[in-house]
């Protein structure tokens, strides 16, 4: 089975290499030629303004977004929880999304002097320890729908939703590919074999 990594822009090394780790193989996508067979799909990281862009000059965003609704799995890291929401606040007005995830998320929200910062969050679905958590210029999770589980919370005030999961769609506001923990990344993989049986 193949995961198709979405390479129009952002930390899409990164993910290749977790995958690696799992012995798991990746198409880059960068086309819509790119698209058939795939097992799942990963929007990484980026600046989600751009991605939008892009997805629409590449001519991927109307076959995505069909096969997105269609339940292909998905795993999108910040920028790419951003464009698979539903609703997102302080983005560009021209700003597309794939509106996947009942999720409302603040671009941005942590604000400049959060603007990065790193965290160990508790993710009881993932067993184990607590998972190290890279959070880069990262969106708000702001709220939550019924139909959504969510799997990690950041410790502290508010105790914001960081990762959720709604059927084949995991979003995570946080970076897992540049931690060498490949739980998150195993979740994934779990997500698109369940898919196919
Ligand atoms: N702030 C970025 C955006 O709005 C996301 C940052 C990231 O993916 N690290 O798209």
């Amino acid at each position: 089975m193949t995961i198709g990594l979405l390479a129009l822009q952002g930390d899409v090394r990164e993910h290749a290499a977790a995958f690696a780790d799992l012995g798991e193989s990746v198409r880059a996508v960068r086309s819509p030629a790119d698209l058939p067979g795939l097992a799942g799909l990963v929007v990484p990281g980026g600046e989600s303004t751009t991605l939008s862009l892009l997805l629409g000059s590449s001519g991927l965003f109307e076959p995505l977004a069909e096969l997105l609704v269609g339940g292909l799995p998905v795993l999108g890291t910040c920028a790419g929880m951003i464009l698979l929401a539903g609703e997102v606040l302080d983005g560009r007005s021209d700003q597309r999304r794939f509106g996947v995830v009942d999720v409302t998320v603040r671009r941005n929200g942590y604000g400049r002097q959060l603007a990065s910062f790193e965290s160990e969050l508790d993710v009881p679905v993932l067993g184990g320890g607590p998972l190290p958590a890279v959070f880069i210029r990262a969106p708000v999770v702001e709220a939550v729908g019924a139909g959504v589980e969510v799997l990690a919370t950041l410790p502290g005030d508010g105790a914001r939703a960081v990762a959720c999961r709604q059927g084949r769609v995991l979003v995570t506001a946080f970076h897992p590919e540049l931690t060498p923990d490949r739980r998150l990344h195993r979740l994934f993989v779990e997500m698109t074999k369940e898919e196919r049986r």
